[in-house]
């Protein structure tokens, strides 16, 4: 039989039982291991000088690895963060251009894939940015791309993001003035996105699409994966859909997609309208549809 003080201390022991259990788990999710990556394209990490593209929208990412930074009186939106290795390189794009990266607010991404939202985690750690996420993105973020359809199940290959907001097709993400529509066009990732905004200068007004484009990953089956069986139907959906866009200017999750190296040379003057490029977009597209047309007959 247990006396008062005896149930006391046992009840205490088991206490710190838990508590130094909780500890243990919480170390053990800090120092995430992360599976090595291999066969990485050195553009991915290639540094490219930071300009503006339009207004207030801005390119900060590597030669490769678009990100975006739009700037607001209130705090920034920042699009995309490349390697996680690529941090660093990302804050000085922004210093550069004369923006505190402290003052990013709202963190996006176009599809979580390792080499666009590897450094998100580090970057929300380094200002308390909120991320936002397509529903489909969500799980794949929060498990450093685990549960990822065509790329998952090896381990995490980025450090786990939290992600504060959800949103879905349509959804309005608004800062300091600017808003921005999110278009859900799954597929690459099952929340694959793309985005339209507004932006102005002096001589008037831009709608620039920031487009992920729809390309599919060689082990990806269109007539359905394990963890993704509508993946055949999403892609053809996003490809009808992003057709019909309609907009002014537009860049991609990928400089080489958007053909940014020769639209952009470094210290080339402000020149919005170098992105309009319809043509490109469409040709894009074009060939983009011909390899889901392909992949199907293979199947
Ligand atoms: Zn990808």
């Amino acid at each position: 039989m247990m006396n008062k003080g005896t149930i006391l201390k046992t009840a205490r022991k088991y206490i710190l039982v838990i508590i130094t259990g909780l500890f243990a788990t919480g170390m053990q999710a800090s120092a995430q291991d992360l599976i090595p990556l291999s066969n990485l394209n050195p553009e991915w990490s290639k540094p490219y000088e930071p300009f503006r593209i339009a207004g207030n929208l801005y390119y900060v990412g590597t030669y490769d690895l678009a990100c975006y930074l739009i700037t607001t009186a209130q705090g920034h939106i920042l699009i995309n963060t490349g390697l996680s290795n690529s941090v660093p390189m990302i804050r000085k794009n922004v210093e550069q251009l004369g923006f505190d990266p402290g003052d990013i607010r709202i963190l996006l991404c176009t599809q979580a894939h390792f080499d666009h939202v590897g450094g998100i985690a580090e970057m929300q750690q380094l200002t308390k940015a909120e991320m936002m996420a397509d529903e489909g993105d969500a799980e794949v973020l929060t498990d450093g791309g685990n549960s990822d359809y065509a790329l998952g199940g090896k381990g995490a290959m980025f450090k786990s993001v939290k992600v504060g907001r959800i949103l879905h097709d349509r959804d309005v993400v608004s800062l300091g003035g600017v808003r921005i529509t999110m278009l859900h066009h799954p597929g690459h990732t099952q929340g694959s996105c793309s985005y339209l905004l507004d932006v102005q200068d002096d001589k008037g007004s831009y709608r620039v699409l920031i487009a992920n484009m729809p390309s599919i990953l060689p082990q990806t089956k269109l007539s359905g994966m394990p963890g993704y069986p509508g993946v055949g139907k999403d892609y053809a959906c996003t490809l009808r859909a992003m057709k019909q866009l309609k907009f002014d200017i537009w860049c991609a999750s990928h400089a080489s997609q958007f053909a940014l190296q020769k639209k952009h040379k470094p210290g080339d003057a402000y020149n919005p309208m170098a992105f309009a490029d319809r043509k490109g977009y469409d040709d894009e597209l074009d060939e983009l549809q011909k390899a889901y047309d392909d992949k199907l007959k293979e199947q």
